[in-house]
């Protein structure tokens, strides 16, 4: 579900000196650069047209397709391992049973998880965390798989306390990560108005949601709320730099000129982001370079007739089975109503590469797209026993699309924020390289970035 970004945007918001924090005003003249969702959702909530989260105001309430947890695409989710789907228990009998790739019914590992001391680590990785706290089957299968169609990274090198907060502070607080879920223990709550949209969500069970037209509809509104509104949009202008003004603002160089700023939130890659910054600046610049990421191969495969073995969401594959497959996600199931008309059809998204790409396919930007097909239509063969020519099949290489948040990742925000803030820099950072990747993150960091600044 990644909306297609356009390069290099730069959003100038003018506020007209609103109240701020304890007995300052909000900044005049606001740049926010980037136009990921993360930009668009920070330059809606600054403009004041509303809320980022009330998709109805920006016009795309009867566009939202629902996924509800009675759904087969929320119910049926699978593992490829030892050459064979394996389904992942859902109810609760199937977690008394004992059933592949699992050597014991998966109640053993939740029945001790509680009884286990807690650890006094400050981070550990995601692996070990899982390891530790449910047994090496868990970690190998389901949480190495979930790293992968998360993150599209490994679990080994991953920070359990950046990428799963909730389930950390469970640890932390409870001594169990049961016991902590139970009583919603480190769950992020909601503290803004309920809109109508959400409370709906909850009434009839949403798991999930898409759009009508796709996802590439979110930015498109979001764009036309802010033109609504007035505030100025920079398209394909690049920001070449940033630089401290005398004031204490900062000037933002892009190739169409330069343009003054109270304040700039930046929704930049954290790799875009470093190399822009000025010489004073060094040390932020330098913690933003450890924030590493990955690139993805997504190849959308179409095929006559409906072809797939099984019903469900898709299937993820363990790093132990196949580094470079990440998973297989049957979009026919999921949103049928993006299916063409006529006679049916099976639409597949093959997902490739992340953390493993470079060692699978070499250079991102130098790997052909032919090779990346035969390697998706392969996948499908073996996995799904798809066989014939696909109807269509688009190929696309995301370079360095998905941030990685090491372990220690926690401190290094840490540090970024302390040094922000002693130095007085003008700068707020946004998106998905902080605080969470999904886009429901990044609208939500993108709202709370502006309010820290609101104060
Ligand atoms: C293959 C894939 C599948 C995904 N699936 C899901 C999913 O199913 N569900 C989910 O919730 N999340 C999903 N995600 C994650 C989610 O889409 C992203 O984390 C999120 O869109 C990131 O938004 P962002 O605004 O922070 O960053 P970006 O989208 O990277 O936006 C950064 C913007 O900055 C611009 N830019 C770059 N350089 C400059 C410059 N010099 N000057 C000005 N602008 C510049 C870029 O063009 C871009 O528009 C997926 C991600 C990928 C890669």
């Amino acid at each position: 579900m990644r909306a297609r970004m356009r390069r290099a945007l730069v959003l100038r918001v003018r506020t007209c000196a609103v109240r701020r924090g304890v007995g300052g005003l909000m900044p005049r003249t606001l740049v926010v650069v980037g136009a990921g969702v993360s930009g668009l959702a920070a330059a809606l909530h600054l403009s004041r047209v509303v809320p980022a989260a009330k998709v109805s105001e920006i016009g795309l309430e009867s566009e939202l397709l629902p996924i509800t947890y009675n759904d087969a695409a929320t119910k049926n989710r699978y593992l490829f391992v030892g050459g064979k789907l394996c389904k992942l228990p859902t109810s609760i009998r199937s977690v008394f049973s004992k059933l592949p790739p699992f050597s014991q019914p998966l109640a053993w590992s939740l029945a001790r998880e509680p009884i286990l001391p807690r650890s006094k680590e400050e981070d550990e990785s995601v692996h070990a965390f899982f390891t530790r706290r449910f047994g090496a089957e868990m970690a190998d299968y389901v949480v190495d798989s979930l790293c992968r169609g998360i993150f599209a990274g490994d679990s080994r090198k991953l920070s359990v306390r950046s990428c799963f907060p909730p389930l950390f502070k469970a640890e932390r607080s409870w001594g169990s990560v049961l016991l902590g879920m139970l009583v919603g223990s480190g769950a992020v709550k909601w503290d803004g108005a309920k809109t109508e949209v959400m409370e709906r969500a909850r009434r009839e069970g949403w798991a999930q949601w898409s759009l009508r037209r796709g996802m590439q509809s979110l930015p498109e509104a979001m764009e036309a709320a802010l033109r609504a509104k007035g505030v100025e949009i920079h398209l394909h202008s690049p920001v070449t730099e940033l630089r401290p003004a005398a004031d204490g603002g900062c000037q933002v160089l892009t190739e169409g000129g330069i343009l003054a700023a109270d304040h700039v939130f930046s929704a930049l890659p954290a790799g875009v982001l470093g190399p822009l910054l000025p010489t004073a600046w060094r040390p932020l610049a330098q913690a933003l370079g450890k924030i590493g990421s990955v690139s993805v191969a997504v190849v959308n495969l179409e095929y006559e007739g409906r072809v797939l073995p099984v019903t469900g969401f898709g299937h993820l594959v363990p790093s132990g089975e196949c580094g470079e497959i990440l998973g297989v996600v049957y979009d026919s199931c999921s949103t049928p109503q993006h299916d063409r008309s006529g006679p049916p059809t099976t639409r597949l998204t093959v997902m490739m590469g992340g953390s493993w790409f470079t060692g699978a396919f070499g250079d991102p930007q130098r790997v052909s797209k032919e090779r990346l097909l035969e390697r998706a239509k392969e996948t499908v063969q073996e996995q799904l026993g798809i066989t014939g020519q696909p109807l269509t099949a688009i190929v696309k290489v995301h370079k360095d699309c998905i941030p990685q948040y090491g372990v220690g990742h926690w401190k290094l925000l840490a540090d970024i924020s302390e040094w922000t803030v002693s130095h007085r820099v003008p700068l707020t950072l946004l998106g998905a390289s902080y605080d969470g990747v999904s886009v429901n993150d990044c609208i939500y960091q993108a709202q709370r970035g502006v309010e820290r600044l609101q104060g």
